[in-house]
């Protein structure tokens, strides 16, 4: 489904952030990329919607290589979670979960019968939430939203960037099993990046492990990575 074939990134001012990395993620697979900080892992996911442009290798989704495609199309395909969601502040919460569907030309009452069914999905009760505004919501909340929003116009690839990373270690635990529980519903391709090992063995199908100088140190299932 994505494959990476020789990808590096070197930043123009010479900094080496990814290398040599070679890695495929199977359709409906969720892979996690792990390491510490620095090793090229957001870069990497950038990489894969083209926020950034590899200096060399390929990356392709379903055979097609990203580099020949509109990237406002590409990512049409590829809902993006980031840590610091990006929720309009003057917006209620319908709107913001509306507001990529509006843009590709759905309908007013369908994208909001949409976005309720979403926000429904990532247990956000919409007759409770709809009409508040982000400042109203705790950090979790805020960050389903941000998952009900990259969902909206159901791209079949997701990439997440430390989506769990904001909020204190309870609510964490509690996002991760509800995230897996959807997925495990939805079957969407998703690459998650974290920091946290503990997350990355309990969530991915397989763990790519990155070491400092962004090469791929591991990839395997979680037990394979533990060494088990
Ligand atoms: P990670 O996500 O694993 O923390 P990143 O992909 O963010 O790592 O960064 C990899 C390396 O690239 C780091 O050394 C970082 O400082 C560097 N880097 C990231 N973005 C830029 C940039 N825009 N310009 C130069 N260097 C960058
Ligand atoms: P979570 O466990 O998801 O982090 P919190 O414990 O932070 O949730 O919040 C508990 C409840 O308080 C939530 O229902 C949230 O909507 C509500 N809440 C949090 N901050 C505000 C606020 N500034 N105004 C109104 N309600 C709020």
């Amino acid at each position: 489904m994505i494959r990476l074939s020789g990808v590096g990134k070197t930043y123009d001012d010479g900094t080496v952030a990814v290398q040599g990395l070679d890695l495929e993620v199977g359709q409906g697979e969720l892979v996690c990329f792990v390491g510490p900080s620095g090793c090229g892992k957001s870069t990497t996911l950038k990489m894969i919607n083209r926020l950034i442009e590899p200096t060399t290798g390929t990356i392709e989704i379903d055979g097609r290589d990203v580099t020949g495609q509109d990237p406002v199309e590409l990512r049409r395909g590829i809902g993006y979670v980031i840590q610091q969601v990006g929720l309009f502040p003057h917006q209620k919460i319908v709107t913001n979960v509306m507001t990529v569907p509006l843009l590709y030309g759905e309908s007013k009452a369908t994208a909001r019968r949409r976005a309720l069914e979403l926000m429904d999905l990532v247990g956000l009760e919409p007759a409770t939430y709809a009409d508040r505004y982000p400042h109203q919501l705790s950090g979790g909340q805020r960050q389903r939203v941000g998952v009900a929003r990259a969902l909206a116009a159901n791209p079949p690839v997701l990439l997440m960037d430390e989506p769990f990373g904001a909020v204190d270690p309870v609510v964490r635990v509690r996002l991760q099993d509800e995230f897996l529980r959807l997925q495990r519903e939805l079957g969407k391709t998703v690459v998650l990046v974290t920091h946290d090992i503990d997350e990355a063995v309990r969530m991915g199908d397989r763990v790519a492990v990155f070491a400092t100088g962004g090469r791929l140190a591991q990839y395997g299932t979680p037990a394979e990575v533990l060494g088990r």
